[in-house]
């Protein structure tokens, strides 16, 4: 055939509407996705006959790959995928899994009606952050609390409210930057206060902060190095020196703990994050961090800490811009309740269960995910169970490895990072790490209720 009579012979979307496999999709899709599908199809077609190839124009040769494009555009963007990277606050996989107990909660008041900011025993209006205030305080011993949507925002609202056109004591050594976009010293100069650095890289003393206090001095801050660790000739210091020299001069110390844990962690093996008791305790005024790190719940940024520093930042009209929503507030209020029963919450936080979970628990689900395995690629690949080792992610714990369990995988008909990419194109996607010559699917971070569908997408990947 002609590339012309091709062309002329190309069916319309009309055609296609009226036939009936369009009657089919137009039944079970949205018709705009369908005709968007449709188009698309038949352009593609129309640009390959002009490209001088040969391609099929009937009505069923396009089919194929018309349902395909329905799929495709009728598919969520944001979609769930399995985790294999062993990385648990891993923040381009969306950090923090809830718990079932928080879902549960946020699908109850999601759903409907609720007293987000209305006094049930009143009945009039009320505040809707008076719901996570007595939880909070009975867990973290602090006076008072109010939330945020993210922990930058916590820090930025703090700024905003204490320390507007006025002098913020850092040291040198906290000046961090945390996924690119959060930068100590960029939020520092977008709220308006003065960053006032002292110390160098790897020493800050006492002496330095006091120097530097002056008639303009309206904060003491102290950022958490989460990401990056100064080790050797070093020293900071601590939040009770910090807090005596604030209580002296009538100056509040504020403290960005970044993770925020609420369980002590020493015991499971991990060093390095204070509590926010800890940090309340040693004598902090505010205390901010992040509610989808090591705690393990939603997107949220925490600010606990003396009552009268807590109702200023409830007053600043800022507030209204950070506020958080009835669904954040669901998840959050059910996490917290969590942490009541410090047993429970290691038990069934998804985040901190990870973290704290035995090696021999994580090699027991490797073993599972293997056997699962074998019975459908061991011809294919060769299939191993291997010590390996994790991180928290999320800026957390840097330097600090979890001893785990990996299935890996070294494929013997395809290359390595093909099997790479079609784990990651998968349905759902498999996220894996490349170790030298195998893939490597870090039990850690997979679910038991994930593992069948994890041996199908990589029973899929191999084999397609
Ligand atoms: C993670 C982190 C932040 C930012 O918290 P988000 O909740 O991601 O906004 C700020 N400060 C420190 C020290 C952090 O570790």
């Amino acid at each position: 055939m002609k590339n012309k009579e091709k062309l002329a012979n190309l069916p319309s979307v009309d055609e296609y509407l009226k036939s009936s496999y369009g009657q089919k999709w137009l039944e079970i899709y949205n018709r705009k996705i369908v005709l968007r599908a449709i188009r698309e199809t038949i352009d593609a077609r129309r640009k390959e006959i002009l490209d001088s190839n040969d391609p099929e124009v009937s009505i069923e040769a396009l089919s194929g790959d018309i349902e395909s494009a329905i799929r495709r555009l009728s598919a969520y963007k944001l979609k769930p995928l399995i985790n294999a990277t062993g990385i648990v606050i891993h923040t381009n996989l969306g950090r923090s899994a809830l718990s079932d107990r928080a879902i549960n909660n946020v699908t109850a008041i999601a759903a409907g009606y609720s007293n987000l900011e209305y006094e049930i025993a009143k009945g009039k209006r009320g505040k809707r952050y008076s719901h996570l205030k007595d939880v909070l305080i009975e867990i973290t011993g602090a006076e008072d609390a109010v939330v945020v949507n993210n922990n930058a925002a916590a820090v930025l609202i703090c700024l905003d409210t204490f320390a507007r056109g006025k002098e913020v004591i850092v040291s040198r050594g906290e000046l961090v930057e945390i996924g690119g976009s959060f930068r100590i010293p960029d939020v520092m100069e977008s709220s308006g206060a003065i960053l006032r650095e002292v110390g160098t890289t790897n020493k800050t003393h006492l002496m330095d902060y006091e120097n530097a206090l002056c008639g303009n001095t309206a904060m003491l801050l102290k950022v958490h190095q989460s990401n990056y660790k100064i080790i050797g000739f070093t020293e900071e210091v601590s939040i009770e020196d910090l807090s005596k020299l604030g209580r002296e001069f009538k100056i509040p110390l504020v403290a960005d703990v970044g993770s925020g844990s609420i369980i002590n962690l020493e015991k499971y093996g991990i060093h390095g994050e204070p509590t926010v008791m800890d940090v309340i305790k040693a004598g902090a005024d505010l205390v901010t961090f992040s509610g989808d790190k090591l705690l393990g719940g939603p997107q949220a940024g925490i600010i606990i800490g003396k009552k009268d520093l807590i109702q200023k930042i409830q007053k600043n009209p800022m507030l209204r811009a950070m506020r958080i929503d009835k669904m954040t507030f669901a998840a959050l209020e059910a996490t917290f309740m969590q942490y009541l029963d410090e047993e429970k919450a290691v038990r069934d936080i998804p985040t901190v269960r990870m973290l704290t979970e035995s090696g021999e628990a994580i090699k027991k689900r490797a073993n599972k995910i293997l056997s699962a395995l074998k019975k459908s690629v061991s011809e294919q690949a060769r299939l191993d169970v291997i010590p390996d080792q994790s991180r928290a992610g999320g800026g957390s714990l840097p330097e600090t490895d979890f001893p785990t369990f990996s299935v890996s995988i070294k494929p013997l008909n395809i290359k390595l990072n093909m099997l790479e990419k079609r784990l990651r194109l998968g349905e759902p996607p498999v996220i894996a790490r490349i170790k030298e010559d195998s893939i490597l699917i870090d039990a850690r971070t997979i679910e038991d209720r994930e593992i069948k569908t994890l041996v199908n997408c990589i029973a899929a990947a191999i084999n397609s």
